[in-house]
């Protein structure tokens, strides 16, 4: 039986940039090791002023670091990094009042109060959001006068965001941002980072959630092994070549060498489950045809048949042969 699809057949777009845009974040080259340990190696990135850029990976595939790289925390090895047009290390006194940052953990005094934080981490700004409206929406107001070590998980995840979007931030670097809220908290972070969007601000977000990359970004970065292994819109991504899976049941046990003698040479089929087909390849009318014909000669009768377009999680599982874990 032929392989299924290559990572190598998934198209990597640079994503378009404008004459004489200079990109909010630009990586080239980027190497980070720690001790003996590779955690970045050789990634290229650009991020488009105005956009939303979610970076995905495995866990270890170095996007934290890469991040960080960008946020000014780690110093490259090797490469260089350019957000807003400076070196985040060099001129981080010019950056950082230009930028936000949520970690997903630290950063913040343990006794510290909430609100005390947030209206601190205001003033710091010239020119600040409203603080009260930002508690609201974000449901901080039951919490405001609680030190931070006693918020919960979730509290202190939506503190970290309303303290990296107070100061109107150009650009935000969001690790993580949704991880660990409950349902009604992840709505309004999602709110908020379209909001974002809609008012100019760039904004970086690493994330284990696909559905979070496929609602919010304008581009998709997925990395895996220290390096950018596809870039470009969720939909670029997906079209994947003009690759479609085809999904059919029926007896279990068909053979499937003797069905691929049927279908053109580029396609693949598997059994997934007893009697749970999958053929993947360029699916056209005429290879529904020709699978629905040798069924038909060999007796079988296809309880359900679909043609599904790839997903983003079929394509990031193609080229990192791993599944997303939170
Ligand atoms: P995750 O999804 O699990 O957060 P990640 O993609 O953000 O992972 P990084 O945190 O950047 O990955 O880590 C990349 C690699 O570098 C991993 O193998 C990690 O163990 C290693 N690493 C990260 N930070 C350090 C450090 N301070 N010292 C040593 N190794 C580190």
């Amino acid at each position: 039986m032929r392989s299924e699809p290559s990572p190598s057949r998934i198209p990597r777009p640079t994503p378009a940039e404008a004459p004489g845009e200079v990109p909010a974040v630009e990586v080239r080259g980027l190497v980070k090791r720690y001790g003996t340990k590779t955690a970045v190696d050789g990634l290229d990135l650009t991020v488009r002023p105005g956009t939303v850029t979610a970076v995905l990976g495995p866990n270890g595939a170095g996007k934290t670091t890469t991040v960080e790289s960008c946020e000014g925390y780690r110093r490259p090895d090797a490469g260089t990094v350019r957000v807003l047009g400076l070196d985040p290390v060099a001129d981080a006194a010019a950056l950082r009042p230009r930028i936000g940052v949520m970690l997903q953990s630290g950063g913040v005094y343990p006794g510290a109060r909430a609100e005390e934080m947030l209206r601190h981490t205001a003033r710091l700004h010239a020119h600040p959001l409203a603080v009260d409206p930002l508690i609201e929406r974000l449901g901080l107001g039951g919490c405001g006068r609680t030190a931070y070590r006693r918020l919960s998980g979730g509290q202190q995840q939506r503190l970290a965001l309303a303290m990296a979007v107070v100061g109107r931030p150009e650009l935000v670097f969001l690790d993580e941002p949704t991880a660990g809220l409950d349902p009604q908290a992840r709505r309004a972070t999602w709110e908020l980072v379209r909001e974002l969007r809609a008012d100019g601000v760039t904004v970086v977000l690493t994330t284990h959630f696909m559905d979070e990359a496929e609602q919010l970004s304008d581009d998709v970065a997925i990395i895996d092994g220290g390096r950018v292994a596809a870039q470009g819109s969720p939909e670029e991504l997906c079209r994947g070549g003009a690759e479609n899976t085809l999904r059919f049941t029926g007896r279990p046990g068909l053979d499937l060498a003797a069905l691929l003698k049927a279908l053109p040479a580029d396609t693949a089929a598997a059994e997934l489950t007893p009697g749970t087909y999958r053929v993947t390849g360029r699916i056209d009318p005429q290879l529904l045809a020709t699978v629905t014909s040798w069924c038909a000669q060999h007796g079988v009768m296809p309880d359900r048949i679909s043609v599904e377009r790839h997903t983003l999680e079929d394509v990031f599982l193609e080229l990192t042969g791993k599944e997303l874990r939170v």
